[in-house]
């Protein structure tokens, strides 16, 4: 199992001139390597193989000296990049690869002989040791090194190891958990022993998700401000297409750095509840929300105008902002390391709208969050009932083992609805019975592959 973990690098002055001439060279050989192909392709309709590009780079080495201060490993991994991106261009057919730019952010990746030999430093091929704060030591083989700057102008090493899967394996604890993610409250749980909703604190250190929620709004509202500051500055520059200022640059610094802060305090909350979760928990039962349907635009098209335009555009940016779907890879990543199961439940299941006491479908809810069930009376938190019902759910579907993968129902879905829940699937008559909701919710083996953390 590949794992990447980043750390901090304090190069020194030399250094970090070295890195930026690794940057240049990168960019330098990677820029001209797509051009190569591009005209290869469109002057004689010919494919230039990773081969051949590293092979024609040997030979630019002879005419362009100052190449041969590089690594030689490092140069050829941009080729190897540029045959993912086309690879990843014709798999998916949006995202032709572009040109790499010096105002983009900046990485170099090194190959052989890079090691992480103590608590202080990284040793990289012809650069030696660079000063960082290593906060984990690496078990397992350094596959590669990627050395990056931010926005911020800060350097980053992430750490490509190659690991045993068996090490972070952990005891089983017996106890299943139905999770629901939504915009409100991000988490909502619910415990198969204890029969409770529980709250997210008691997943992550008490009162902590309070203040980074709090911490989290408050740098949001820093980066609208330095936000229009920068336009103010950029916009009659670039109209006049004159050079980027000096005020300009401070600022686009300050807002890099405020939005990297803001990204971690994010990561940091979505790591403490994927972790909490895969350590407390066997089988973990999350809701497959199809993050991407429900951020895409609300507006609609000229034929079919969206409706509640306003609405959706707020839940959108909420959606994307909470980091659902950043949410679900952590949990299945972790869980995948510590033995844990993930169940999805297909998102056809009306979890927040039946109710989990008698199962009837409770249709005039609306945007209620407590409510109470028309047929037998049980009042409901909306989210706790929700994450009642996933748990439900999911227990049922992980004694049906389907063979799945999140590529193979993307694709099905698609086919059959454009990826939407059709108008008879919503209908209370033509609901599935309980026999076609268990095949419709399959059980996912959480996939293996580059995590981080
Ligand atoms: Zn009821």
């Amino acid at each position: 199992m590949l794992k990447a973990v980043k750390y901090r690098l304090y190069p020194n002055k030399e250094q970090e001139a070295l890195f930026l001439r690794y940057f240049a060279a990168c960019r330098y050989v990677y820029n001209i390597a797509l051009e190569v192909k591009i005209y290869a392709y469109r002057a004689h309709g010919v494919t230039v193989s990773e081969y051949d590009l590293v092979k024609q780079l040997q030979e630019a080495k002879k005419e362009n000296e100052w190449l041969k201060e590089f690594a030689a490993q490092t140069l050829n991994y941009e080729m190897t990049c540029l045959d993912l991106a086309y690879k990843a261009f014709f798999k998916t057919k949006k995202g032709f690869p572009k040109f790499k730019s010096r105002y983009d952010k900046q990485s170099c990746t090194f190959l052989q002989n890079s090691f992480v030999p103590d608590d202080q430093h990284i040793d990289l091929p012809k650069v030696g040791l660079v000063k960082g704060s290593i906060h984990r030591r690496l078990e397992g083989v350094v596959k590669r090194i990627t050395v990056s700057r931010s926005a911020s102008g800060k350097f980053y090493a992430s750490a490509i190891v190659e690991m045993e899967e068996s090490k972070h394996q952990l005891p089983g604890t017996g106890k299943a958990v139905g999770v629901d993610m939504g915009v409100r409250n991000l988490v909502t749980i619910h415990d198969s022993v204890s029969q409770d909703k529980v709250d997210l604190a008691g997943i992550i250190k008490s009162g902590k998700s309070e203040g980074m929620k709090r911490r989290l709004e408050h740098i949001q509202a820093l980066i609208r401000r330095v936000q229009r500051h920068l336009s103010r500055k950029t916009e009659h520059r670039k109209r006049d297409k004159k050079e980027r200022s000096k005020r300009q640059e401070k600022c686009r610094i300050r807002l890099a750095r405020l939005k990297e802060k803001e990204s971690f305090i994010r990561a940091n909350l979505l790591h403490e509840i994927s972790c909490g979760l895969t350590n407390q928990y066997d089988t973990i039962c999350i809701e497959d929300l199809a993050v991407k349907n429900m951020s895409r635009t609300a507006k609609g098209t000229v034929e079919e105008p969206g409706k509640n335009v306003k609405a959706k555009q707020g839940l959108n940016r909420v959606i994307v902002n909470s980091g659902l779907a950043m949410l679900r890879t952590q949990i299945e990543y972790k869980a995948a390391q510590k033995g844990r199961k993930v169940v999805v439940v297909s998102r056809w299941e009306p979890s927040s709208k039946n109710c989990s006491h008698c199962g009837v479908k409770n249709t005039t809810l609306g945007s209620k969050t407590k409510w109470t069930c028309n047929n037998c009376g049980e009042s409901h938190d909306r989210d706790g009932n929700a994450a009642k019902n996933i748990l439900a759910a999911g227990m049922a579907a992980s004694d049906v083992l389907t063979e799945y993968t999140r590529g193979a129902e993307r694709k099905t879905r698609n086919k059959k609805s454009g990826g939407r829940v059709s108008k008879e699937a919503s209908t209370p008559e033509n609901y599935p019975t309980n026999k076609e909701r268990k095949s419709r919710t399959k059980r996912i083996v959480a996939p293996q592959g580059v995590t981080d953390g």
